[in-house]
């Protein structure tokens, strides 16, 4: 095996092997774009490293071999006293991973090369800044000495000379700062900076290697799922300088402009520095634009450069670059990132430029992407005082009166205030407070602390981590940079962007959405560049998918909306919303019956009511499948809270008027408290053990078909079975069913085709589908309750409680209920799908937790072959984009 390849050996679909930048550097070098010659030790070679505590025998020659060639054609040996060739030992991995070893430059210096360099650059100065930045960046990151020691010398040695910027130091200052460094590098370190070329190279290796294992790094993949085994590559690179005076510099440009997708010149170039002089923001960089002044020969150049790089990669490029003495290097390239809006305006452009096709224009966006778009957003144009910033954990724009306490929180909220829940973390006990606030400010912990992850749970906007912010619990008031914000005070945060502002910023609703609700048409003058692209990539999308997309909606007004959001149907209708609000006292009557009478009666009642909200619905959704499920929260859910109602009944009964109703009430919900409700008397077990329940809710949706049908509507109704563990339980239902509508349809003379079908949502009910498709005309996937029945853990419990810390020891990159565990869950879903259609071919099938709006779960029930997936109505431009994406 080979473990080292020439920049001129390698390309661009090598990364694997050759990490992101080793193939891109070759991929460069290849189109004859001046790269500085080089070469890429293999992700093979750190994986054996990794393995064997040691580097591969051969690996030393190799690395010899092609260490030898570069200094043939560079003409000079590494580090060689006179006249030194130094280089660069980059990192870099498949993914560009926080938490792993960064660059060190000018390897190769030495207390003696450093005058050879200073003779043949005939600049003093410069040899000894690099000296110094040598020994820095190769003391921090190869021997682990604390940078703030190097950075504190350096800001000493300006104090001392008067200056403020770097390049006011002269060689003598520079000098002393690298007798400085190595000290420091000594007596933390406990060894002398090593002054053999060859060896700094070999270290600098090995610590490229070794960073692969860094605490920072393991956790980044597991957390986002990248294996552990596939190792970092290293990039051994010849230096060329930006620090050699005014006709040098170095820089950062985008092919096209990041933010909106337009194309123009867009960076940053400093003259006169190195490296990462730049991102540090140590001096002001100008923009790009005027390097066309500064040198317009290195500037005409790589305008065509970047041209050459966008028809090549047929893609927005970042780039890094150096000029050295009036000559133009290119150090970096990759598909570079952008805002939510410029991927799809880019998307658009590319195949209006003939460079991608519709389906890779697809390929080019994300449903996150689009999710983000559809948020309300501050208005742009307001005037508004920033606070701070902190880390966007979960987005929206939300405005609240300051509150620092769940407590007042609750309390405000229920008297109509809106308020933002301001803690400096949050924890279990604040949950109820958080889901009384428009939003939850913290000040510490990042996208993993409690606030984000429970606030990203509910969908509520979330700024955490913004640790300018001082958060004064106890005197119920936050300070920052001398404003100080008193409970009560009105406070915007932006959980898209992380700000956070004082006083009311007013929130616009999202063009996108705006687009989506028909208010905005695509091709109306006055729609944005924005909308056109999201109504193309809208149209490539369903041109592709093979996946339908139908939405959770209880309600007419949901289903219209579900409609214009591009609903092909319902895939699920919960009827037990329709028991709300004043029909609850009904079902209370229900519960309560001691006799068939009594029980029919109240039965008799709500039927008119159930019929009523599905002729509306089916109206709604004229022509389009509506899958309606019949009664599923344990009952108690409609009853008072035991608690509240017992203190009621004691309290009565000590002023001797106990009402009957309230005894007999009391005494039903002893009756039918559940230590587990979830695991209780709900969904099917329901049907069967009080008579009529089902029936009713049956018959109620066979006379509003009728009543459609006999209105030339065009009703499709799905009749579906929540919480079968066993087909026995389906068939007993059926069964029923199957008269009801008979009799129906005899007496209002019309032909119904009304399908039953089941949920799957129990693990036994996965494992037993092909018994249970005998009696089910459709399966839907519950994958919320199956989630949790197959962890065995209840969703309200424990995103709240251990889901913190599953994910900041890795062991979820993203919380199950979120996006589908695809090895778990995923697993059950596939054999059942399986089984299902070896039963009954034609059976149709679909998804109706959370997940059918996510985009990651989407493109696993694509790959499983759903026939559908069905979501809340906000999230169907998701799911259709997805479903494009992946059957493209
Ligand atoms: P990162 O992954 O942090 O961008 P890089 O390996 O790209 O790390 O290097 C950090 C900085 O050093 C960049 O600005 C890069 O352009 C510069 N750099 C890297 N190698 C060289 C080199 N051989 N000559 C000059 N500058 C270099
Ligand atoms: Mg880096
Ligand atoms: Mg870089």
């Amino acid at each position: 095996m080979k473990f080292v390849y020439d920049f001129t050996e390698g390309n661009k679909d090598l990364k694997d092997l050759l990490g992101g930048k080793g193939a891109n550097l070759a991929e460069m070098t290849n189109l004859g774009l001046p790269v500085p010659p080089g070469f890429t030790i293999t992700t093979e070679a750190c994986k054996v490293y990794l393995d064997s505590g040691e580097e591969p025998a051969v690996l030393r020659d190799e690395v010899s071999a092609h260490l030898d060639a570069l200094e043939q054609k560079m003409g000079k040996r590494l580090g060689q006293a006179d006249d030194p060739l130094l280089v660069s030992v980059r990192s870099g991995a498949k993914f560009s991973m926080p938490g792993m070893m960064d660059t060190v430059l000018n390897i190769g210096l030495s207390d003696k090369s450093v005058q050879g360099l200073a003779k043949q650059a005939g600049d003093e100065r410069f040899a000894w800044d690099s000296y110094r930045r040598l020994i820095q960046m190769f003391g921090k990151t190869v021997l682990g000495v604390d940078g703030e020691l190097f950075e504190e010398a350096l800001e000493k040695a300006k104090t001392a000379k008067k200056v403020t910027v770097d390049t006011d130091l002269e060689a003598g200052d520079l000098k002393k700062l690298v007798t400085t460094f190595k000290k420091i590098v000594k007596s933390e370190a406990g060894r002398d900076f090593p002054q053999d070329p060859r060896e700094q190279m070999d270290l600098a290796i090995k610590a490229v290697f070794d960073s692969w294992n860094g605490d920072r790094a393991k956790l980044y993949r597991r957390q986002e799922r990248i294996p552990h085994d596939l190792g970092t590559a290293v990039n051994v690179c010849s230096m060329v300088f930006g620090n050699l005076g005014p006709d040098s510099g170095t820089g950062v440009a985008f092919t096209r402009d990041p933010a909106s997708g337009h194309q123009g010149v867009y960076g940053d170039y400093l003259q006169n520095a190195q490296g990462e002089d730049v991102v540090a923001g140590i001096r002001n960089t100008v923009p790009l634009a005027e390097l066309e002044q500064i040198d317009k020969k290195s500037y005409d150049q790589l305008m065509q450069i970047m041209e050459t790089l966008e028809t090549h990669y047929k893609d927005l490029c970042d780039i890094e670059f150096t000029i050295e003495r009036g000559q133009l290097w290119m150090l970096q390239t990759r598909v570079g990132k952008r805002t939510a809006g410029a991927a799809f305006r880019i998307a658009t452009q590319l195949v209006d430029q003939g460079l991608i096709s519709e389906a890779e224009a697809l390929q080019r966006v994300t449903g996150a992407q689009l999710a983000q778009l559809m948020f309300p957003r501050f208005d742009e144009g307001a005037k508004v005082k920033q606070l701070g910033r902190g880390i966007a954990a979960s987005p929206g724009a939300a405005v609240g009166k300051a509150v620092f306490d769940s407590y007042t929180a609750i309390k405000w909220s229920r008297s109509g205030e809106k308020v933002i829940l301001i803690r400096r973390e949050t924890n279990p006990d604040d949950l109820d407070g958080m889901i009384a606030a428009e939003g939850i400010l913290t000040s510490r912990g990042g996208k993993t602390s409690h606030a984000a992850v429970v606030a990203r749970g509910m969908g509520k906007t979330c700024v955490c981590g913004a640790e300018e912010l001082e958060v004064d619990t106890k005197r119920r008031r936050l300070t920052v940079n001398g404003t100080v914000v008193e409970e009560g005070d009105v406070v915007s945060i932006d959980g898209s962007t992380g700000k956070v502002y004082l006083g009311e910023v007013p929130v616009v609703p999202s063009p996108v959405v705006e687009y989506f609700e028909g208010r905005m048409h695509a091709g109306a003058d006055d729609a944005d560049e924005l909308v056109q692209a999201v109504h193309r990539i809208m149209a490539f999308a369903d041109g592709k998918r093979r996946l339908r997309v139908r939405a959770n909606a209880d309600n007419a007004e949901d289903a219209l909306r579900a409609r214009r959001f591009g609903a092909q149907g319902i895939g699920l209708c919960r009827t037990e919303h329709m028991f709300l609000g004043e029909r609850r006292e009904m079902v209370e009557k229900l519960i309560l019956a001691d006799t068939d009478e009594e029980r029919e009666e109240a039965l008799k009642a709500l039927l008119p009511q159930q019929k009523q909200d599905f002729v509306e619905l089916f109206e709604a959704m004229d022509g389009l499948p509506v899958t309606v499920r019949l009664l599923d929260p344990p009952l108690h859910e409609f009853l008072p809270d035991i608690t509240e109602l017992s203190v009621r009944v004691a309290l009565a009964e000590s002023r001797k008027d106990a009402n009957e109703n309230d005894l007999r009430l009391l005494q039903a919900v002893h009756r039918l408290h559940e230590q587990n409700p979830m695991l209780g008397l709900r969904g099917v077990r329901l049907g069967l053990v009080i008579p009529g329940l089902f029936t009713m809710q049956v018959r109620a949706i066979a006379e509003a078909a009728a009543e459609r049908k006999n209105a030339k509507g065009d009703p499709r109704a799905e009749i579906m079975i929540p919480l079968v563990g066993t087909v026995q339980e389906l068939e007993i239902v059926r069964e029923e069913a199957d008269r009801v509508i008979a009799e129906v349809q005899a007496t209002t003379g019309t032909d119904l085709k009304l399908s039953i079908g089941t949920m799957i949502e129990l693990p036994r009910a996965a494992v037993t589908a092909g018994q249970i498709a005998e009696a089910a005309e459709f399966f839907s996937f519950g994958t919320n309750d199956l989630t949790q029945t197959v962890w065995g853990f209840s969703r309200d419990d424990v995103e709240a409680s251990f889901f913190t810390a599953y994910l900041e020891k890795g062991i979820f990159g993203v919380s199950p209920f979120e996006t589908i565990d695809k090895d778990g869950v995923g697993s059950l879903v596939r054999s059942a799908v399986e089984a299902g259609r070896a039963t009954r071919p034609g059976i149709k099938l679909g998804v109706c937790g959370e997940h059918g709006g996510d985009p990651e779960s989407v493109h696993f029930f694509h790959e499983v072959g759903l026939d559908y997936v069905s979501c809340s109505p906000f999230r169907i431009p998701v799911a259709r984009l997805e479903a494009g994406r992946a059957a493209s």
